[in-house]
């Protein structure tokens, strides 16, 4: 059944603009940095652009905002187009910022040439000063008065690599006065003798980020520029170098950032813990980077519905990551193949099952999906519980295995625990127990009723795999509003590492890269740091939310 869902606000202006007849079809852009791997709040971003243009039959282009070349590195354009890809987008162009340096340069001049903008030789400590405060008006230098004819050779100059970084700006004349301080004269052009991953040496003047985005968005006839709350401010200039220039008018609109507890969502913050080596690296799968997030096992469905779910925003908010924990689960649970794994294990004798024999029992793959059969599993006399599913002396509500008690091993049979073998020093080594033939799963008319369900498996035939156990990366809820260093905030057990479980063989012939779910445990998937000889299993998000459990007692 399909809820027909309410518009939220961007639609309502698409759907308005395109009834009033102002575009034909509409045109987004989706415009990162490349400094750094997407997060999952570019995913929110991406799902919106493309998602508005999907919905209303445009268009989306994938434009690198590549105007600062010191941070920005082809090792990021890389990751940035396979994320989106995998995510299940498709840009109609690929276009960079930097294609646009000709052109900027071009409307940099016609901005002198209207008295618009000129060259400034202060320091950035003293056009800072300049510049007042938000009570206090700006006051003018002596450079705001250059001539045109002085702008237009300076600016040249400039471009020709006459001066150092740092020693001339070109800003903008706009209002030293305006109480929107980036009104003041703000600056369009710096210095920077650097390479570009682009183009090379060719240029050592860059435009800011207010020259090169709203223009960008202009030559490719962008009709609606989303981005996040912050730049509403800087939305007047848009608008003014747009109207200044009379090239075509995009507008922009302001949506707020998704923020999720226990993240941090910015590149800088993110880069730091790489460069520090506090994960493994940008798809360490703790970190909220649409890489981690996929080796991981997180699908681009969940992704999807989490970012439809939360809606788009005119207010900064918090979201809670148990929310998308939600939809990882709604979505593997429909798809993801049973197997069973048993993490710490405890040896079983099945006294009354003959030495030798082997019996093949039959385990559906999926009960949520009709069709995705079975595969078979081979019990044995000597096979292997989890070591927490056995207490000598449970408490009242134990439905698992304990002496004299009856348990269903998952497709298998009833069985009862007779003794307990234990070592000298008192530890438990195994448990010898017998097996009610009349049980056998699928065929049990017996009448004989066992409170739990086991999962185990066979000690001749299982296959030891490591598990990587993920929690989340920091301590606290509201990462935004602490006190110190984020990175005094991490949570040292997002990391658990449990080797030498033991998996039904199964799951080593199944096609890899597959998220399984491992019974009464989680939903897992192949790690890419396998080899051959070491398999290693990632869990993507366990079964039930124990920690708002957790937090609650
Ligand atoms: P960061 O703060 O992580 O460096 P950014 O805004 O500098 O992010 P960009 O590469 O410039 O990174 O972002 C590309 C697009 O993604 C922009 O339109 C930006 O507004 C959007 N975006 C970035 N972070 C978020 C977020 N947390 N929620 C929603 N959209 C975001
Ligand atoms: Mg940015």
């Amino acid at each position: 059944m399909s809820e027909e869902k309410s518009l939220n606000f961007i639609e309502e202006i698409v759907e308005n603009d395109l009834k009033e007849g102002k575009y034909k079809t509409i045109l987004t852009r989706f415009p990162p940095e490349p400094n750094g791997y997407l997060h999952v709040g570019h995913a929110k971003s991406i799902c919106l652009n493309f998602g508005l243009a999907i919905k209303y039959g445009g268009k989306t282009n994938l434009r690198f905002d590549d105007t600062n070349p010191i941070t920005e590195d082809t090792e990021y354009v890389d990751s940035i187009k396979e994320d989106i890809k995998w995510l299940g987008f498709e840009w109609a162009n690929e276009f960079y910022a930097s294609d646009y340096f000709e052109q900027l340069y071009q409307f940099a001049i016609q901005l002198i040439r209207k008295g618009l903008a000129y060259v400034d030789d202060s320091t950035s400590e003293e056009i800072a000063l300049q510049k007042g405060t938000p009570v206090q008006p700006g006051v003018p230098n002596q450079f705001r008065e250059r001539s045109i004819e002085e702008n237009l050779r300076l600016f040249e100059e400039m471009r020709a690599g006459k001066y150092a970084d740092g020693e001339k700006v070109l800003r903008a004349k706009i209002d030293l006065a305006s109480p929107n301080m980036l009104l003041r004269d703000p600056l369009l052009y710096r210095i920077k003798h650097a390479h570009h991953h682009r183009t090379g040496d060719k240029w050592c003047i860059y435009p800011m980020y207010d020259f090169a985005h709203g223009q960008s968005d202009s030559i490719e006839n962008i009709t609606h520029s989303i981005c996040t709350l912050e730049f509403v401010p800087h939305r007047t200039l848009y608008d003014w170098l747009i109207e200044k220039l009379e090239i075509f008018p995009s507008h922009q609109y302001e949506f707020a950032r998704l923020n999720m507890t226990y993240t941090v969502v910015s590149k800088r913050k993110l880069l730091k813990l790489v460069n520090e080596k506090i994960v493994s690296g940008w798809d360490d799968p703790r970190m909220p980077t649409i890489s981690a997030m996929r080796r991981r096992g997180y699908t681009p469905k969940a992704i999807r519905d989490f970012c439809d779910r939360i809606g788009v925003a005119k207010r900064d908010n918090m979201i809670d990551l148990s929310l998308l924990e939600f939809f990882v689960r709604e979505d593997l649970n429909k798809t993801a193949f049973r197997r069973m794994v048993v993490f710490n294990p405890l040896k079983i004798v099945i006294t009354n099952f003959p030495e030798n024999a082997e019996e093949l029992l039959e385990g559906e793959n999926n009960p949520e999906d009709k069709i995705s059969g079975s595969r078979q599993i081979i019990f044995t006399k000597e096979i292997f519980i989890e070591r927490e599913d056995f207490l000598e002396d449970p408490p009242k509500k134990f439905f698992r295995l304990a002496p004299g008690q009856l348990v269903r091993l998952k497709y298998a049979y009833i069985i009862r625990c007779d003794e307990v073998v234990k070592n000298d020093n008192g530890e438990i080594i195994e448990l010898h127990c017998s097996y009610l033939p009349e049980t056998k799963s699928g065929n049990d008319n017996s009448g004989i009723k066992a409170k739990g369900t086991l999962h185990w498996v066979s000690s001749k035939y299982a296959k030891p795999i490591q598990l990587r156990l993920y929690d989340r990366l920091f301590t606290n809820a509201d990462m935004d509003n602490i006190e110190g260093e984020y990175t005094d905030f991490l949570n040292p057990n997002s990391l658990q590492v449990i080797n030498n479980a033991l998996a039904e063989p199964q799951l080593l012939k199944d096609p890899e890269y597959a998220s399984y779910q491992f019974l009464r445990k989680g939903y897992f998937i192949k790690d890419k740091d396998s080899d051959t000889e070491h398999i290693i299993f990632n869990r993507t998000v366990d079964l039930k939310d124990s920690w708002s459990k957790e937090i609650k007692k």
